[in-house]
């Protein structure tokens, strides 16, 4: 306890706060006091300690409180020149600040001076509450700080108690077999789960997670905690079990080691913010809560304003790098004619890479005219960019590599023989302010320019590490770095890969920020190769994510599994490539793999059998119609084992509010396994439910919530690789 150096006075004033429910307080706050912040299913309580805060505990009401022993440690050092300097912090009262819905626990540094900000605020009265931690340099010199983890819990185990560790891969080129983890947390449990805007996955090593986790008791209230980042550029979770100890950490990325960011006179150092929340009745729980959450706090209110997000798009790499002026207007016409909202043009259409103007031979009247078209048949535009990738076109306006002025913005020197790849170039560090100008001025001509509703970014828009040493970012440890090719691309790896990856991370959400702020409505799809780039940051800045970069229906269906544990479901886009259908019922599971959330359809449509065309007609129909609310709206259940492609997997929409969902049924390959039974969730035991077969593979039934629940929906289909869409209405007495 941090409390009792300080007078007597203050030690009685510490007694009387406690008589009184701490909602009640009001600031200024004093050392020792306790304060509170409460949603529906998440109460945290903190103390104001006199040289560090803390947090005490964190409870889902109604169940065991997760007791804290430790919370974050705070920077106890700061460089200057070739000195260190020792920090002392100490409890600024008349700074710090408690009411209903923020704690904000201000702590001064005399000399150095500098001041830190301990904040937790509940933005919506569900959910999680989100914490950071800011550190401002208030001297007039230049300082450097080592890590701030933004959140760290040392939780009391007591009684011992049976606990499940829940994280979910990113779906990073292709999702792995497993995607999903659930894994018992015995005595002695030791994971670390990374994230970066790379997706990396290489070989025997942990695929990056989305950086979220979940720990839940196995008891039946299945109740327990989750934790989020809000934030694209290094992190990572970490969590240990240790006899009557469960601890860890979030926050960025220490590894590789030592981290240390600069703090310019008069600049902070702001912890990436992190979302802790409770929950009850497992993964799905919480994910009912989080979902809408993410939806409300950091999703655009402009973008769940329109009622048709998420869109249905036609994507021109369904015709690949070979896509022109003739090929494009074929498609939107297509496009029309099945009643998507949106067409979206793919790599191919520019000169170069880094010479984001249209080519002129495929291109003789230009982008915008292709824009017009789009719009003339009633259809939004979409545009693939790479727009912080660097290449050789010598042409007016194009990011070269060789051009002095952006030389030094590469992430190295590179070598005279470099190439780009077709569509990937040599990803620039946009930390750097005049990278950043040039990015924040090209994204705005490309948006202005070519007249789009939508920007894909893809490749890779954040450095990989960095050599340059007149950075903002630290310099690399030139006794321990190591440079390579990747993609196409030079990357970096040294102890300042996660400071590269701060500032160029912040510099992207800045970029976004400001052209979001111009151009109200329009939408920003976040990719990364597909699914490297999934996480709350990028939740916070874009509109909706390509999950994966692997298009069959069986990866579709895995990615979307996985992602919507803690994403919203129409943010979540499935792009549906060709596969070989040989029946309807083939080319509908095709089809319905990829419309759990938003659907993208990346074939040339034109080539479709008349049979084909009538059926996606029919789909896209239903989708607008009666699937997009529910994927907009409704609780989400995982009423499946993960799926393999072997045996039957599905996914229930309920929306308690309309008393209408859906369960979307698809059958692997077992022969044997003509029918399945479905347990569904979130029905009222005792009210009755019509259940009505979209194709009529059954005849349509009227059951109880607790048949449904208990006994479970039986879906029959007679073809391997097929599908069903069971409708569901609670009926009305
Ligand atoms: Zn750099």
């Amino acid at each position: 306890m941090m409390i009792g150096m300080d007078s007597f006075a203050r030690f009685r004033q510490r007694a009387l706060f406690l008589l009184l429910p701490t909602c009640l307080l009001l600031s200024p706050l004093c050392v020792g006091q306790k304060a509170e912040l409460e949603t529906a299913e998440t109460q945290i309580v903190v103390e104001a300690g006199m040289d560090m805060p803390r947090l005490l505990s964190l409870q889902v009401p109604g169940q065991p409180k997760w007791q804290n022993r430790a919370s974050e440690t705070l920077i106890q050092a700061v460089e200057s020149g070739d000195e260190t300097t020792p920090v002392h912090w100490r409890f600024d009262r008349d700074a710090s600040h408690a009411d209903a819905k923020n704690i904000s626990l201000v702590y001064e540094s005399e000399n150095p001076h500098l001041r830190l900000t301990w904040s937790w605020i509940a933005k919506q009265d569900y959910g999680p509450i989100e914490h950071q931690i800011r550190i401002e340099n208030l001297t007039e010199h230049e300082l450097w700080i080592p890590m701030q983890d933004s959140f760290a819990f040392d939780w009391q185990l007591d009684p011992p108690v049976e606990l499940e560790h829940v994280y979910v891969e990113k779906g990073a080129n292709t999702p792995s077999p497993v995607g999903t983890h659930g894994v018992q947390i015995a005595d002695g449990y030791r994971w670390t789960g990374t994230s970066s805007t790379y997706g990396d996955i290489d070989e025997g090593k942990p695929r990056e997670i989305i950086p979220w986790s979940l720990v839940q008791r196995e008891d039946t209230s299945r109740s327990g905690w989750y934790v989020g980042i809000e934030f694209s550029g290094r992190t990572r979770i970490s969590l240990e079990r240790k006899h009557d100890s469960l601890h860890g950490a979030v926050g960025l990325n220490p590894d590789p080691a030592p981290f240390r960011t600069r703090l310019e006179p008069g600049g902070s150092f702001e912890s990436p913010v992190v979302f802790v929340g409770g929950f009850d009745h497992g993964p799905d729980g919480a994910g009912n809560i989080l979902r809408r959450w993410v939806r409300a706090v950091l999703g655009n209110p402009e973008t769940w304003k329109n009622h048709n997000f998420p869109l249905v798009v036609n994507n021109s790499w369904g015709g690949g790098m070979a896509v022109n002026e003739e090929m494009a207007r074929r498609m939107i016409g297509d496009a029309s004619g099945l009643g998507v909202d949106m067409f979206h043009m793919d790599a191919g259409w520019f000169r170069a890479v880094g010479d984001w103007r249209p080519n002129p031979q495929k291109f003789p009247h230009g982008l915008a005219a292709i824009a017009d078209d789009a719009h003339q048949h009633g259809l939004k535009f979409g545009l693939w960019v790479d727009w912080t990738q660097a290449g050789l076109s010598t042409e007016s306006g194009a990011l070269n590599i060789r051009d002095p002025k952006v030389r030094d913005w590469m992430v190295t020197d590179l070598p005279k023989d470099w190439q780009p790849e077709p569509f990937k170039g040599q990803t620039i560090d946009i930390g750097v302010p005049a990278a950043k100008d040039w990015a924040q001025h090209e994204v705005e001509r490309i948006v202005t320019d070519y007249h789009l509703d939508m920007l894909e970014h893809d490749g890779y828009l954040v450095a990989h590490g960095c050599d340059r040493a007149d950075h903002p970012h630290a310099a690399p440890d030139p006794l321990n770095k190591c440079i390579y090719k990747s993609w196409g691309a030079y990357w970096v790896d040294s102890s300042n890969s996660t400071d590269v990856s701060y500032h160029a991370v912040r510099a992207y959400y800045e970029i976004y920020s400001k052209v979001r702020k111009q151009h109200p409505g329009l939408l920003f799809e976040i990719c990364a190769d597909g699914g490297r780039m999934v996480d709350f940051g990028s939740a916070a800045h874009g509109d909706y994510f390509s999950i994966t970069d692997t298009y069959d229906p069986l990866s579709n269906r895995r990615a979307f599994y996985d992602t919507s544990h803690v994403l919203p479901a129409a943010m979540l886009e499935s792009y549906v490539e060709n596969w070989p259908a040989t029946r309807l019922e083939n080319f509908r599971y095709m089809l319905r793999s990829g419309m759990m959330g938003w659907l993208t359809i990346m074939m040339d449509t034109t080539t479709w059998s008349a049979d084909q065309h009538a059926a996606a007609k029919k789909e896209v129909e239903l989708y607008k119609k009666e699937l997009r609310p529910l994927i907009r709206e409704a609780d989400l259940y995982h009423v499946s084992p993960r799926p393999d492609g072997v045996h039957w997997d599905g996914i229930e929409y309920w929306d308690q509010e309309r008393r209408r969902g859906v369960v979307y049924a698809f059958r692997g390959t077992v022969p044997e396994e003509g029918t399945h039974l479905f347990a569904l969730k979130g029905l009222k035991p005792l009210a009755r439910y019509a259940i009505s077969f979209h194709d009529h593979t059954s005849p349509d039934r009227t059951l109880t919530g607790n048949q449904l629940m208990k006994y479970g929906l039986q879906v029959r289909l007679p073809y391997v690789n097929s599908s069903e869409l069971i409708f569901i209405a609670e009926q009305t007495q």
